[in-house]
């Protein structure tokens, strides 16, 4: 028997979609990647990119601090606590982090019946129909509806620093990690001349102050308007013709400098710094794709109906960052993996299953 709907990948927009799924008895089957050396390597593990960062404090219903003391006061009649603030557990100072927040939407949807296999799929057949699933370890699976929310990673430079200070001082999203205190009123850098460099900067200097911005050529990709943004605004000090050569830090203190080269001399320089900001793209997780659906310019899935997620092949669904290179938000994620279990279950109820 067909699956009536396999979602493939497990970050916020999957575990949206299979909640919803589930809860509409179609009896999901979730696809969450394989815990390979090469996932690990690109940043694509099963649990999605939150479950790579600390505290999540954007995420609507989580907010920063000590939650124990938000509920306390928010609640009148005391509730079964969640987990992560047990009364076994040491009273945390934190909000909601990100892995804590992914295991829990697993959580959720597994309790509502969602079947979950921790592999990756490597091919599909879409000509066929139902639809050819096959994963890494060799299982293979039919679907009439197929839900692909399979993520975006986000671009690196590709230095070995840049690892060792991921998440204490590296990050490749300023909305999310910005505010964190360690950057507050410090001096920050963000890799990138484009508009999310722009955006990224602009965003970092409520916060830090300087953030240089590196662009490795003498021209900004940004467009026009976004390139007087970071013009126009004091606290942020343009670098064109610089690339980072090296991040330099301490495993208790983090980043704490960078190490600049002009690509023009090749000459070097260190600039303090607590943070280093990536915003040299991202690349979309639809290389098993194999050119079976129809993608943007910038090689994201296409959703070709505005409003909807329908792909360009009738019966498959994208949801979250492998269709938005746009917002790249777990809210949005989430949101789009709830409208593609309504899109399935709508398409699937008017083909009479
Ligand atoms: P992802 O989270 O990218 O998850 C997709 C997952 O699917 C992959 O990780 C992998 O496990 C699986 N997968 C991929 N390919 C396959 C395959 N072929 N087969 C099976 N499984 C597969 N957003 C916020 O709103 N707030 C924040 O504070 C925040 N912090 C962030 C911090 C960091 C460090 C990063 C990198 C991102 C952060 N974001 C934050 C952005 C947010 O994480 C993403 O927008 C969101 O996770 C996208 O969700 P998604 O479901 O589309 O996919
Ligand atoms: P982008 O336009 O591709 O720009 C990437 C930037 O990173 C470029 O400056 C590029 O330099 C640089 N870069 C790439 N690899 C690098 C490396 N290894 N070392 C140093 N620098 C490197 O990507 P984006 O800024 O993420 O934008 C993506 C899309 O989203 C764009 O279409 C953009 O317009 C859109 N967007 C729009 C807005 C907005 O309108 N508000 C905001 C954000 C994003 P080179 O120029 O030399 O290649």
């Amino acid at each position: 028997m067909p699956e009536n709907v396999v979602i493939i990948g497990s970050g916020p927009a999957g575990w949206a979609a299979a909640i919803y799924a589930a809860r509409a008895a179609l009896k999901p089957l979730v696809l969450e990647g394989a815990n390979t050396e090469k996932n690990a390597q690109q940043q694509t593990l099963p649990l999605g990119q939150l479950n790579l960062t600390t505290e999540v404090e954007n995420y609507p219903g989580t907010p920063a601090g000590d939650t124990r003391a938000y509920l306390a006061s928010a609640l009148k009649n005391p509730v079964d606590l969640p987990y992560w603030i047990s009364a076994n557990k040491p009273q945390p100072s934190h909000g909601i982090n990100g892995p804590e927040l992914m295991t829990l939407m697993r959580q959720q949807a597994v309790n509502f019946g969602t079947r979950v296999i921790t592999d990756d799929i490597i091919k599909v057949d879409f000509k066929s129909y139902p639809f050819q699933l096959c994963a890494l370890a060799g299982e293979t699976f039919e679907a009439l509806t197929v839900i692909i929310a399979t993520g975006a990673r986000a671009n690196y430079l590709g230095l070995p620093s840049e690892k060792r200070f991921f998440n204490n001082g590296v990050s490749a999203c300023a909305v999310c990690d910005g505010a964190l205190p360690r950057f507050r009123n410090k001096p920050l850098v963000v890799v990138g001349g484009g508009d999310t460099a722009v955006e990224e900067a602009s965003y970092l200097t409520k916060f830090a102050h300087p953030v240089y911005m590196l662009v490795r050529r003498d021209v900004m990709r940004a467009s026009k308007i976004m390139q007087e943004r970071a013009l126009s605004n004091p606290r942020i000090i343009i670098k064109k013709n610089r690339v980072v050569d090296e991040i330099l830090g301490s495993d208790d203190a983090g980043v704490t400098s960078a190490r600049l080269k002009s690509t023009t001399d090749g000459k070097s320089e260190e600039v303090n710094c607590a943070g280093v900001f990536m915003a040299i793209g991202h690349t979309p997780n639809t290389d098993f794709l194999d050119g079976q659906l129809l993608l943007t310019e910038k090689g994201y899935i296409k959703w070709t109906t505005p409003q909807r997620t329908f792909t360009s092949v009738e019966g498959v669904f994208a949801a979250g960052d492998v269709a938005d290179d746009y917002y790249r938000q777990a809210v949005t994620a989430a949101g789009t993996g709830c409208m593609a279990a309504l899109d399935a279950e709508r398409w699937l109820a008017s083909k009479g299953h």
